[in-house]
């Protein structure tokens, strides 16, 4: 029997992880489907990425006003700007019987721990914290301050492993890939029961 409401489902995991490869990664197989909630920023766009699909671009004060208005279901600042999921997409969505794919930091999925109790906690971790750094400093997108404050974030995120349902290792990405896929499959047959 499906549930009426589509599954949320939250990954978080700390930067240079491979979160966004892996997101791809998933959403370009054919055996999930998912419908990923793209997310508010004040950031730069970084070369390559496209309004509306990696991000939604915006000021402070335009962020702020959001914040104000009550159109973000979480945010964050993580360092030095502003992210946030559109509230909108998500409740409609899910409405829609649909499972929504969040990739966020960790201080907004503590906060949609309290809004969706019931969502699906996922922390994607490294094989390793060498392994990471390693990552975070071949990335090569930015700037000697902007690694340090993005290394020192990514040792306080992996602090907040325990407060996830699962923890999915990214050593090889299609097998991180099979183990979401499998979690998310477990959990329709968990709660969908007759
Ligand atoms: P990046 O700048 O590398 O794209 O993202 C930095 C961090 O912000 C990543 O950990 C990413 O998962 C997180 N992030 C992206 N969108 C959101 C969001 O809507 N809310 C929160 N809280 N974090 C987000």
């Amino acid at each position: 029997m499906r549930n009426e409401r589509g599954l949320l489902i939250v990954m978080s995991g700390p930067s240079g992880v491979g979160k966004g490869t892996v997101r791809k990664a998933l959403f370009s197989r054919p055996d999930i489907e998912l419908h990923y909630s793209v997310s508010v920023t004040t950031r730069k766009p970084r070369e390559g990425e496209v309004e509306g699909v990696d991000y939604f671009f915006r000021t402070r004060e335009q962020f702020e006003q959001m914040i104000r208005e009550n159109k973000l279901l979480e945010w964050a600042e993580y360092v030095g700007n502003y992210y946030g999921t559109p509230i909108d997409y998500v409740e409609k969505t899910l409405a829609e019987g649909k499972d929504v794919f969040l990739e966020i930091e960790v201080q907004g999925a503590m906060k949609v721990r309290q809004a969706f109790p019931e969502a699906l906690f996922i922390f994607l971790a490294p094989p390793s914290l060498s392994e990471l750094e390693k990552r975070i400093i071949g990335r090569g997108t930015e700037s000697k301050d902007l690694i340090e404050n993005r290394l020192q974030a990514a040792k306080e995120e992996l602090e907040m492993m325990d407060a996830y349902d699962y923890v999915v290792e990214n050593d090889e990405i299609e097998l991180a890939c099979e183990r979401i896929k499998a979690i998310v499959m477990a959990e329709h047959c968990r709660r969908e029961r007759v």
